[in-house]
């Protein structure tokens, strides 16, 4: 029989994304609510191994559901990936009687949320949280749509000056295996041209359209590339430009402000949404578990599935691309 959760720890693992806050939110009072005492762990699985965790209470929550960022800070732990370090954690954890966790983080997160639970007696929920939307199981992804939002406002004020100019402009967005925040920000941007790590960059098709483009007298272009093609940013201007000397072409790279910000209220609601639903899964004993919404609907699969799957872009999505970038 599954032992009863009474003390739960929440972490914030990875990269950040926005939208962490307002679910950290969700699970402390949905926890609270239900009598379990709940615990913050400080910057990710680092917290759990060093023991920097604290008490959380009703308004240790106050004032964050629009904050981007994450009160319980995040890292990339290194000791985690060895047994010693996991052990360690285990050891931190028990002292403290805690015996539920809930995993904001993104896939790197789940994997070591899955060893964890098959070494220890200690339930994982995994929530996904990440501006890469990279993950199976889940239509959507805390902080993708701020993510996304972030690139078209600063993608739109683009347009204006590379209109003002006539210029061709290739704008790099993030995603290093993904290309879900060049896809999504380049159509809602009417972009001419978007490039993803997920599908083969042909520059010569590139470099024919813009010169058919060029003979028409369409001389504004944008180019959304994400940071994980083949080329990037930078390369790609390099490589148009030895072909087409004249064109005037500027490169603009996003960066990390498309992590930070305050979340959307889509963001929000999501975040919400999957915290209340992890906590409800740990005391309804579906345990060891990735928390996803599916059809508008939350979607429960063991961790050891999630970790083994990616979330791949549909090919209906590249053919809108093709028909409306013209
Ligand atoms: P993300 O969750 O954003 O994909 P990472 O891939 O960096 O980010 O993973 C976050 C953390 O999860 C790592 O720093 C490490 O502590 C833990 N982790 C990732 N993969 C493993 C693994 N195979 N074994 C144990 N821990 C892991």
């Amino acid at each position: 029989m599954k032992k009863e959760v009474t003390k739960i720890g929440v972490l914030t693992s990875g990269g950040d994304s926005p939208g962490m806050n307002a679910c950290i939110r969700a699970v402390v009072r949905s926890g609270l609510y239900y009598n379990l005492e709940v615990y913050g762990i400080m910057r990710g699985y680092s917290g759990m191994v060093e023991n920097d965790i604290i008490k959380m209470e009703s308004r240790s929550v106050a004032n964050i559901i629009q904050r981007g960022g994450t009160i319980l800070k995040t890292s990339r732990c290194k000791e985690f990936y060895t047994p010693e370090g996991r052990q360690q954690a285990y050891n931190n954890l028990k002292k403290l009687g805690i015996n539920g966790l809930v995993i904001i983080g993104g896939d790197g997160s789940f994997r070591g949320a899955q060893i964890f639970s098959n070494e220890f007696d200690i339930p994982c929920i995994g929530l996904p949280g990440t501006i890469d939307k990279d993950i199976a199981g889940t239509d959507f992804t805390i902080g993708f749509d701020t993510a996304v939002n972030t690139a078209v406002e600063a993608i739109d004020k683009i347009r204006d000056t590379a209109d003002a100019h006539d210029r061709l402009f290739i704008i790099e967005v993030m995603g290093r295996d993904a290309g879900y925040i060049a896809l999504h920000s380049g159509i809602a941007t009417g972009a001419e041209n978007i490039l993803i790590p997920e599908k083969k960059t042909d520059i010569d098709s590139i470099i024919k359209s813009l010169q058919e483009k060029e003979k028409r007298q369409k001389l504004v272009n944008l180019i959304v590339v994400a940071e994980g093609e083949k080329f990037g940013g930078v390369e790609l201007e390099k490589m148009i430009k030895e072909r087409m000397p004249l064109l005037e072409t500027r490169v603009c790279i996003l960066g990390h402000i498309q992590r930070g910000g305050s979340p959307t209220c889509f963001d929000r609601l999501i975040a919400s949404r999957m915290g209340y639903s992890a906590v409800e899964s740990l005391i309804e004993g579906r345990h060891n578990i990735f928390v996803g919404i599916l059809n508008n609907k939350m979607h429960y699969i063991p961790l050891d599935e999630a970790v083994k799957k990616k979330q791949h872009i549909s090919e209906e999505w590249l053919k809108i691309v093709k028909i409306l970038a013209t």
